[in-house]
Parts: C-alpha cells; structure tokens; sequence
C-alpha cells in the first residue's frame, strides 16, 4: 500500500477500461457523516486499494480494500473505543444516465454522475458500514461496568426509596451487582 494521497474525483469508467489500481491514503478527519455516525470526529489516515476492471462480462466494476483504525464513541461510557477496520468490497459501476430501473434494485451497484467518482465519499460509506449498529465496549474493558439486565421493577423499587438522590440508584445497583460477583 502507498502514502500517496488519493484524488478527491476520478473517472471510473475510464479507469476501467485501462484496469489501473489506485494505491493510497485518504483523510479521515473530512468525513463529516462518518464523524456524526461514530459520535466523534475521526482522525488520521486510512489505507485504500481499489482496483477498476471489466469483469468477464465486460461491466466496469471496482473492487475495494480499505483499512482504518476507527474510535467510535462507546454508548455504555462515551469514551471512544478501539475500532480496527479490514474491508473489502466488489461494485458494478452504472453510468447515471444510461442506468434501468432494474440495475439500483441489485445489490453492489454504484450509480455514478458525470463519469465522476468521489473517491471520498465511497471509502466513507464503507467505513460507516463497518460501524456496529450500537458501539459498546466489552463489558470489561468499559468504564461504565454497569450490566443492563436489571429489571424495570428492581429500577422502579430503587427509584422509590432514593429518588431524591438519582445517583444513589446507580450505586445501589452497582452493589447489588457486585454483590452477585
Ligand atoms: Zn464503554
């Protein structure tokens, strides 16, 4: 894999048909949705191969390989967590204008504008797809070591005798289940 910092926009059909591999890196720090999506800006570079081909059939497709470590803020603690990221991906390249109804119903299609690809913008979705729905550190390795299988009722009763002090419930709680251990 190269440093190389790769274009923001390229011609993928074009691509294609001369079978390059792009070899690179990309800035993390830009990618807004993948910042809303993890809870936190990302920072560094990530690593992206991606190989533009005609496939046997002769459809211009891109195969992908991008690696990055991610740090996705945790919901138990809001502290961020260690997110290696290892993906690869296959897509059918599918002119805007030239493109049927029936092509954007098939899974891995990539419906590109103006025979512009932003580069960015692809990597990106693959990152936020490798994001898990809910971010949560294992339970050992949180700083919130606080177990989400207490019952309403067991929550309602601790409400009940300390609900003058909120943070008591979430001590008392935290006893009982250390009690258990
Ligand atoms: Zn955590």
């Amino acid at each position: 894999m190269s440093d190389s910092l790769l274009p923001e926009l390229v011609d993928p059909f074009r691509l294609a048909d001369k079978s390059r591999v792009l070899d690179g890196v990309l800035d993390l720090t830009a990618m807004e949705r993948l910042a809303e999506a993890m809870g936190r800006s990302a920072h560094g570079l990530c690593r992206v191969v991606l190989c533009f081909d005609r496939g046997a059939s002769g459809r211009p497709r891109v195969t992908g390989h991008v690696v990055a470590e991610l740090a996705p803020l945790c919901q138990r603690c809001l502290e961020p967590m260690a997110l290696p990221v290892d993906t690869r991906f296959e897509m059918r390249l599918v002119q805007e204008d030239r493109h049927t109804a029936g092509a954007l119903d098939e899974e891995d299609v990539l419906v590109v504008g103006d025979e512009r690809l932003n580069l960015a913008a692809l990597v990106e979705d693959e990152l936020m797809l490798c994001l898990p729905v809910v971010s949560l550190h294992p339970l050992q390795d949180c700083a919130v070591r606080f177990q989400p299988e207490f019952s309403s009722r067991d929550v309602k009763a601790a409400h009940k005798t300390e609900e003058n002090n909120p943070f008591a419930v979430l001590g008392r709680l935290k006893g009982e289940q250390d009690g258990d251990s």
